[in-house]
């Protein structure tokens, strides 16, 4: 395996909504998920948030109602016969653009969502394309910086998720060294068939960070078992994982076969943790996994 390197992540902001990662430029109207000060596309102008340009462009349709009520208004007094018709015709027009004003400031909080996603069904086409040029910027920096790369693309699969985006985070991560105070994630990496780096890389996982290692994980890994056996570190990372799901009874209850192939393995803490999830609940059909584990106890630790 090539040197792996250390390296600071910068934290990552979990936004509520991805699309709360796109921001487009107030120029051009380009999008992108990424954090320049500035648009890439055309240099000028500021970059806002999509939400911010929802609202403007609410703001603007309304202000055009405004506008409308205003200039009906005003036709009605220019062709008012009489001073009494001229003063309803003002009177009426105030109300109007009066009453307008008061509704749409009540409508403006609902109308924002209504705008973002009539913004993002026009913009759709728009917004891919900005987004293929966003991980073309970051693929490009991968001879300079390959952990700028590794940002670029985490903040770009929020909004793009295709296992291509998912393998080349797999793979930068990889060539990092990974601790446990970093910002990692696994289930949005995992794809649909097997990688020996994505399983080298739960494997690790498992062991710096395995409150990560979830359901899903622990089904890939089951899933290519034979394939990661045959890997180097193979049944490393198999231990690995089979620990990390000790930490939860219901893992154990789901897995157990998977565990009991690991069982003898697990490092000292992880067995001991099997050992007494096991003890507390005697009564459970835990199979050969409760006698597996019974005989290693006689053998190992009595
Ligand atoms: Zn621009």
């Amino acid at each position: 395996m090539s040197k792996k390197r250390a390296v600071t992540l910068r934290p990552y902001i979990q936004t509520r909504f991805a699309y709360e990662k796109l921001r487009v430029g107030s120029h051009c109207g380009h999008f992108t998920a990424l954090w320049e000060e500035q648009c890439n596309i055309c240099g000028k102008g500021s970059l806002i948030t999509v939400t911010q340009k929802a609202t403007s462009n609410v703001k603007r349709s309304m202000r055009n109602e405004q506008l409308i009520a205003l200039l009906i208004g005003l036709i009605g007094i220019f062709v008012s016969q009489t001073f009494l018709q001229m003063i309803l015709s003002a009177v009426a027009v105030i109300l109007l653009v009066a009453l307008l004003w008061f509704v749409q400031r009540r409508m403006l909080a609902s109308e924002i969502p209504l705008e973002l996603e009539r913004l993002f069904i026009q913009e759709q086409v728009n917004i891919l394309e900005d987004l293929k040029h966003n991980r073309k910027t970051a693929v490009a920096s991968l001879k300079e910086d390959e952990l700028l790369t590794y940002e670029m693309l985490r903040e770009i699969s929020t909004l793009v998720q295709n296992d291509k985006i998912r393998l080349q985070q797999v793979v930068l991560l990889q060539s990092f060294v990974l601790r446990k105070d970093m910002d990692l994630t696994v289930e949005p990496l995992l794809i649909d068939g097997f990688d020996p780096d994505l399983a080298a890389y739960i494997g690790e996982i498992a062991k710096i960070k395995r409150d990560l290692i979830k359901n899903r994980s622990i089904r890939y890994i089951l899933a290519y078992e034979p394939y990661i056996l045959e890997m180097e570190q193979g049944i490393d990372i198999l231990t690995s994982v089979a620990g990390a799901a000790v930490r939860l009874k219901t893992y154990v209850e789901t897995y157990p076969d998977f565990i009991r192939r690991y069982a003898s393995r697990l490092p000292k803490d992880r067995f001991l943790r099997l050992y007494r999830i096991i003890r507390q609940y005697p009564d459970h059909p835990w199979g050969k996994l409760a006698d597996e584990v019974a005989i290693i106890q006689k053998e190992l630790y009595e």
